[in-house]
């Protein structure tokens, strides 16, 4: 499979990344931003939506650094798993991810605009033409969904990205700019109910950087990932919990996000909110379990059938209460 010919734009500055995006708009090119380039280089391979230009951001110094309480969009996965300084939580989520080698090149950014996934669309060319294409990507054929038909309108392609779950049980908010100024939110309003548009990104605009509120050095939490093959694959499904702690070691609040379910990764504000302040944990995971299970709705395009991922999210989620209730236990012990 051979990569499209594309013209490669190399930037040292974010204000000249924004001004070549900007310029490219203006000259009606359609480009893609590049980090470490393990999603967009095999999709462009596959010929899914290859762009004529493409920005690379590696270079930017302004997108680079980790910090407890930043981590720019440039930041390497494998840094922030080696990282002494980066959330415990951020730090499990980022080891479940790929393989060593690819968190070495794959980033912060590119995995929270990673590309949605689905079976009738991560495929050669050649396969994809041979069934007629689908709607994400349908070389002009008008094709539609295949996971949803007869809509021709949404991409119900799943997020399998593994760090967003674990940054909204942090509180953390996204910081984006483009030629026009900068702006931020928190994580979950980020990520947009489409398949193809993903995100809330607009014309030329980056991500360049998470915020993490100080407060998360009280927060103790725990990532749990279902996959086919431990060595390296997206998750089919994964949940996030965490647990803040008041001075004298008191839980008083609960975040619970997943990924691999559906087209976004949610935050579950409404689960978490019946969860008692001294919560008897054998209980709760098990309720709360329950409670993601029918919250969650897989479709039928990633490995495993919609009904086990489903099953999985309710022991995806009392596993991660567990394991973060043990934390809990220990953290305050030491
Ligand atoms: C074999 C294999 C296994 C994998 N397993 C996993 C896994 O288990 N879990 C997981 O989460 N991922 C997995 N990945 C996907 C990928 O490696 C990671 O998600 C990685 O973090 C992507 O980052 P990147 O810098 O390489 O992104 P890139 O490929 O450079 O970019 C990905 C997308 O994000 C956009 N983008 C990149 N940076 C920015 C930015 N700063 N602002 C705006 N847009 C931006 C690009 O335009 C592109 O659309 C796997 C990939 C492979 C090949
Ligand atoms: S969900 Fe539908 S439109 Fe999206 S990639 Fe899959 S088949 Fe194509």
């Amino acid at each position: 499979m051979k990569t499209p010919a594309f013209e490669l734009h190399i930037p040292t500055t974010l204000k000249e990344a924004l001004g070549i995006a900007r310029e490219l708009h203006e000259r009606g090119h359609d480009f893609d931003w590049i980090s470490g380039g393990t999603d967009l280089i095999p999709n462009y391979k596959w010929g899914i939506n290859p762009r004529p230009h493409v920005i690379s951001i590696s270079g930017v110094d302004e997108l680079k650094g980790i910090s407890p309480t930043r981590i720019g969009a440039m930041a390497r996965l494998q840094d922030i798993v080696e990282s002494p300084v980066a959330h415990p939580l951020i730090v499990e989520a980022a080891g479940t991810i790929a393989s060593i080698m690819i968190r070495r090149s794959g980033t912060l950014g590119g995995n929270l605009c990673l590309d949605t996934r689905c079976f009738w669309l991560n495929q050669s060319e050649t396969w994809r033409k041979s069934i007629d294409y689908c709607h994400k990507c349908d070389a002009g054929t008008g094709a539609d969904c295949r996971v949803i038909p007869n809509q021709n309108e949404l991409c119900v392609a799943t997020y399998q990205g593994d760090l967003a779950p674990a940054l909204m049980c942090l509180d953390a908010s996204v910081h984006l700019a483009s030629h026009r100024g900068t702006r931020s939110m928190p994580l979950e309003d980020f990520f947009q109910e489409d398949g193809i548009t993903r995100n809330v990104l607009q014309q030329g605009e980056i991500v360049t950087h998470v915020e993490i509120p100080k407060g998360s050095t009280s927060v103790v939490g725990s990532y749990q990932k279902l996959r086919h093959r431990e060595a390296w694959d997206f998750p089919e499904g994964g949940v996030a919990f965490s647990v803040s702690l008041s001075d004298d070691g008191t839980p008083v609040s609960f975040n619970m996000a997943s990924t691999g379910f559906e087209s976004i990764p949610r935050k579950h504000h409404d689960l978490v909110e019946t969860i008692s302040k001294g919560p008897d944990w054998a209980v709760e995971a098990e309720r709360l379990g329950v409670e993601l299970k029918r919250a969650v709705r897989p479709v039928l395009n990633t490995w495993f059938p919609p009904a086990y991922r489903k099953k999985m999210a309710s022991v995806l989620a009392r596993r991660a209460m567990e394991e973060a209730s043990k934390r809990l236990t220990s953290a305050w012990q030491s």
